[in-house]
């Protein structure tokens, strides 16, 4: 029985490269593998597969009686709805610790690095097994795109290493250059229904019992929200109501001025402001320096509400 390599709800380019990056490395030591997906391919991950020729892993919704090897969280909210009747064989994650648990032992690489991809590439390093140019090449933009051209306080040097060791294989001569040709595409949010931004990069965490929303929208230039800022505004006002969230944050991420503009709607307001030291102003709240939801995000939201 082969088992299914799957990435978070709301797949990013990490749970989409890594599942294929990992899949492969499975087959290549006997271990039949299948990536697959939770949800539609974002404009990034769909450029970084056409430049690499690579096919998307099958969408695949449901896992019960199946094994399965859960990359990029271990998260029972980002995880398929009906875990609980699958065997996780396996994680390779670089978040937090969540709430997936396992009744049989299991294969488990959780590292703090900045991409699920860098353990990857510490796996197929462990088993000597080289990787194909193309796979070198998704994986190497999953890094880039996680760790934000290396600016994310999440990034490493194991991180950067590894982009190295990657641009070799996959022939990639400038990957800053590459790293911008992603955060355009990302960039380009004029025209898309504004649920589809809000839901672009969205994850929810529970927190002491509260239902927790965070979306995020990196870009290269915060400008390009100036006409729908209010619209989006609304919108994480209505998720709020239709999910039964205590909060739902937006983060607005400036990836140049490197800085995060919050859009809050919050059942209460004191807690975030309180979580990061500043007054929020009409559910606004500029954050200096934050690029990261993993560090410097929902750990501050965690410890005021527990
Ligand atoms: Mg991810
Ligand atoms: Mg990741
Ligand atoms: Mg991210």
């Amino acid at each position: 029985m082969p088992m299914y390599v799957v990435g978070h709800k709301i797949p990013d380019s990490d749970s989409i490269c890594g599942a294929i990056a990992l899949a492969y490395l499975k087959n290549q030591i006997d271990e039949p593998a299948i990536a697959t997906r939770l949800g539609a391919l974002s404009p990034e991950t769909r450029f970084i597969l056409e430049r690499f020729s690579i096919e998307a892993p099958v969408l695949k919704e449901s896992y019960a009686g199946e094994n399965v090897f859960i990359v990029d969280h271990s998260e029972l909210t980002q995880a398929p709805d009906d875990i609980n009747e699958a065997t996780i064989v396996g994680i390779v994650d670089h978040h937090k610790l969540g709430d997936l648990t396992t009744a049989t032992p299991l294969e488990c690489w959780i590292r703090p690095v900045g991409c699920s991809n860098t353990v990857i590439k510490m796996m197929y390093d462990f088993h000597g097994i080289s990787i194909p140019s193309n796979i070198a090449g998704i994986m190497l933009c999953a890094i880039l795109s996680d760790t934000v051209i290396f600016k994310s306080p999440t990034c490493t040097t194991a991180d950067i290493r590894c982009v190295e060791d990657l641009a070799k294989i996959a022939k990639i001569e400038d990957v800053n250059q590459l790293g911008m040709e992603m955060f355009n595409i990302k960039s380009a949010v004029m025209g898309t229904p504004v649920r589809e931004l809000v839901m672009r990069d969205y994850k929810n965490f529970k927190m002491n019992e509260h239902l927790i929303g965070i979306g995020q929208l990196e870009v290269v230039d915060l400008s390009v929200f100036n006409d729908i800022k209010e619209e989006l505004e609304a919108d994480i006002a209505l998720l709020k109501k239709e999910g039964e969230h205590h909060s739902v944050i937006l983060l607005l991420t400036d990836i140049m001025k490197e800085g995060s503009e919050l859009l809050i709607v919050s059942d209460d307001i004191s807690l975030i402001e309180k979580a990061y030291g500043q007054k929020c102003e009409n559910g606004r709240m500029w954050l200096d320096g934050v690029l990261s939801r993993k560090k410097q995000i929902i750990p501050q939201l965690q410890s005021v509400f527990s």
